[in-house]
């Protein structure tokens, strides 16, 4: 037995499993040639923030668009920093998107799939089977220092000028103990860290292929880094290697901040007997302030936290289809050559991921959620207004299921034809939108009438319109009765024809029903005014018209 191993059995009495039984109880996944392993790996220290999202959604798709595994795993290995519910948020987010986990932690205290466990805390085991094979090969070692030990090296290597910092060479003072002094001190029952004993040497370069980023050089790790901490909880590091190898992860896609510890990361994958996965690193998502850029924050910026959106009312489906632009610069030509595609139908290709951060713009989600929702059927815009309404202003939502399908013919309306109106963008703007249909919201004071419309003007156009209205009329033939009214009363059918001569007229067509579109809703913009009438039924309309021709006349 050489000292390595009786190191290893001394620091790890009771693992008893050896690595091949790990390989053999989470063997290579039977998948497909070119299916893609990927996983959303959080920590569920805080709210999902909307790169969170983005980071999951791109895992996603790299799984799906190649017949693999999109796993959700929890990386809970700092218990300080953990927040209550932080799970139950971490997956209710997900699903809020649309963003399917198949595999790991699928509920709370829930999982499903053979790689597990996929909650960290619940690796323990896993982890130290590998650090005692680290150890046994000579790749690992217990390291004595106290706090104490490292504050002062660091000041050591501070008032020395040492480029790097950090626990290599000269200043790694556990790293050749003997076996004997290490034994003593494991007896005499001194805490201790587990290290690594890199490899490298800082003279070094390592180069790998970003599947993002393209081929980037760096210096090789030569830091000695804790691969357990006291307490027997793995680092980071040491816990993606390990977990990234038994789930058979391909595809590491993760935040951009993980760059620099990709040297770290090969040699551990190397030094564990692991093969290393394929890399592929995200820009974060910035945000334009005062002519520059910076990440958006979590703490300053409420568009961070992905329910932001669900507060504002954004569909789903408005804000993938938003963070899809953001994901593959070509995703807008392929909309415009697809308009009414699924978004699961487009060829996201990692590769045509921007390299520099993408700006976030809410103008621009407005936009893409506009144009979304303007593509959905009626029944579904009301459905999801409904869902909105009832968590965010229950007044409005018992006026909107007050009677169902009169609410859903105000979706009708303009929609399902070759160019939709685009005026809902979030589900909080819906009853601005159509306030006049409700009674309880509607307030008209007439105060939208144009100045070159008088108030005679009004009066006459009204009280000729009251007489003549038929709420049986066909949409053609409500739109001819107001053009026969233009004669009678100085007004001419054709706009045309008024801007030649403007003098020879009181007004056109537009301007005649703008004062009835007024009278009727308040407003001199709304859509289509014929299927409004409709909708509001006679006896409302009529009503309506009468009260604004009282207005008019007092
Ligand atoms: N828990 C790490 C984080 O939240 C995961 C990074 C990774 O995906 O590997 O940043």
């Amino acid at each position: 037995m050489t000292e390595f191993e009786k190191l290893a059995d001394l620091l790890f009495p009771d693992i008893t499993k050896t690595p091949q039984d790990l390989e053999a109880q989470f063997p290579p996944r039977n998948l497909k040639e070119g299916a893609r392993v990927t996983r959303f790996a959080p920590s569920p220290t805080g709210f999902l923030h909307i790169g969170g999202l983005f980071a999951a959604l791109i895992s996603k798709l790299n799984a799906k668009t190649t017949g693999g595994v999109f796993i959700l795993r929890i990386e809970d290995t700092d218990k300080k920093r953990e927040i209550t519910d932080g799970v139950s948020e971490i997956i209710k987010g997900l699903e809020s998107f649309g963003v399917e986990i198949d595999e790991g932690v699928v509920g709370f205290n829930k999982e499903s799939g053979a790689y597990g466990p996929y909650q960290q805390s619940h690796r323990a085991e896993i982890y130290h089977v590998i650090a005692k094979k680290l150890v046994q090969e000579g790749f690992a070692y217990p390291c004595f220092c106290t706090e104490e030990d490292l504050t002062s090296l660091r000041e050591k290597q501070e008032k020395e000028g040492t480029v790097i910092k950090g626990y290599f060479g000269k200043w790694a003072k556990c790293r050749d103990l003997s076996f004997e002094e290490q034994k003593a001190l494991i007896e005499s029952g001194a805490p201790y860290t587990l290290r690594f004993r890199s490899p490298g040497k800082e003279e070094n370069k390592i180069k790998y292929d970003d599947l993002i980023k393209g081929k980037i050089e760096m210096q090789e790790n030569f830091l000695d880094v804790v691969l357990l901490k006291t307490d027997g909880i793995p680092t980071y590091h040491f816990a993606h290697a390990v977990d990234d190898h038994f789930m058979r992860t391909t595809h590491v896609i993760r935040g951009d901040e993980w760059v620099s510890s990709v040297p770290l990361h090969i040699q551990l994958f190397k030094a564990c007997g692991f093969r290393v996965p394929k890399y592929a690193h995200i820009s974060p998502i910035m945000k334009e302030e005062n002519g520059g850029k910076r990440k958006l924050s979590k703490r300053k910026d409420p568009e961070a936290a992905v329910t932001y959106y669900a507060k504002q009312g954004f569909p789903k489906e408005s804000v993938i289809e938003y963070l899809l632009t953001l994901a593959n610069s070509n995703f807008e030509d392929w909309r415009r050559a697809n308009p009414k595609a699924a978004q699961s139908e487009f060829p996201f290709n990692i590769k045509k991921m921007s390299t520099s951060g993408a700006l976030f713009d809410l103008t621009k989600l407005i936009d893409v959620s506009k144009n979304v929702i303007s593509l959905m059927p009626a029944e579904q815009v009301y459905n999801y207004s409904c869902l909105w309404a009832k968590d965010y202003d229950e007044e409005f939502y018992n006026l909107l299921t007050r009677d169902s399908e009169f609410s859903k013919r105000i979706f009708e309306i303009d929609r399902d034809t070759p160019k939709p109106r685009k005026d809902i963008a979030k589900f909080s703007d819906v009853k601005s939108y159509s306030e006049y249909f409700f009674d309880e919201l509607y307030n008209n004071d007439y105060s939208e009438m144009p100045e070159n419309i008088t108030k005679e003007m009004a009066v006459s156009v009204l009280g000729a319109y009251i007489n003549e209205y038929n709420h049986a009329d066909s949409k053609d033939e409500w739109f001819s009765r107001m053009k026969s009214l233009c004669e009678p009363l100085g007004f001419t059918p054709n706009v045309k024809e008024y801007k030649k001569n403007p003098e020879m007229f009181k007004g056109h067509i537009g301007d005649l029903s703008t004062v009835i579109r007024i009278a009727v809703t308040g407003r001199r913009n709304t859509p289509d005014l014929y299927s409004i009438m409709q909708i509001l039924g006679e006896d409302k309309t009529k009503a309506r018209l009468k009260k604004a021709l009282d207005f008019y006349e007092a």
